[in-house]
Parts: structure tokens; sequence; C-alpha cells
């Protein structure tokens, strides 16, 4: 299991990005732009909660460096 973060600031291309946290990424975002997803065994089911928590966050992908299984665009 692996804690999951959502970077609250859209990305350039219009994406907001889930990271790995327990993996200590790099490109995690500052603490108050991140929102906690809990644990999940994959990145799938934590863009799935995201999804949940933040409807209005239409576009939501994984980190290329930390998540890219879930990385799409
Ligand atoms: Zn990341």
């Amino acid at each position: 299991m692996a804690q999951y973060v959502l970077n609250k600031n859209q990305q350039p291309n219009g994406d907001y990005e889930v990271h790995n946290q327990s993996n200590g990424c790099d490109w995690l975002p500052a603490p108050d732009s991140q929102v906690p997803l809990g644990t999940h065994h994959t990145c799938h089911s934590a863009i799935t909660e995201a999804k949940q928590q933040l409807p209005q966050y239409a576009r939501v992908n994984g980190c290329v460096h930390c998540s890219p299984a879930c990385h799409t665009t």
C-alpha cells in the first residue's frame, strides 16, 4: 500500500496529477497544494478516489515519475 496525494495546482496541459507520496517522488507538490487521497494498492484506485472526492477536477492523471502506469497524457 502506498499513500497518494493530488496536486491542486493544474498542470500546463490541464491535468491534475496524482503522486505516490510513499515513493518519495521529487515532483510532489508543496504541502498546502496536496490533497490526501489515502492509501491505495495501485495508482488506478487513487485516481478513482480523486475523481470521487473532487469531481470538478475533470482531468486527473498519474505523475510520469512516480505513477507511470497511470500516466496517459
Ligand atoms: Zn510524482
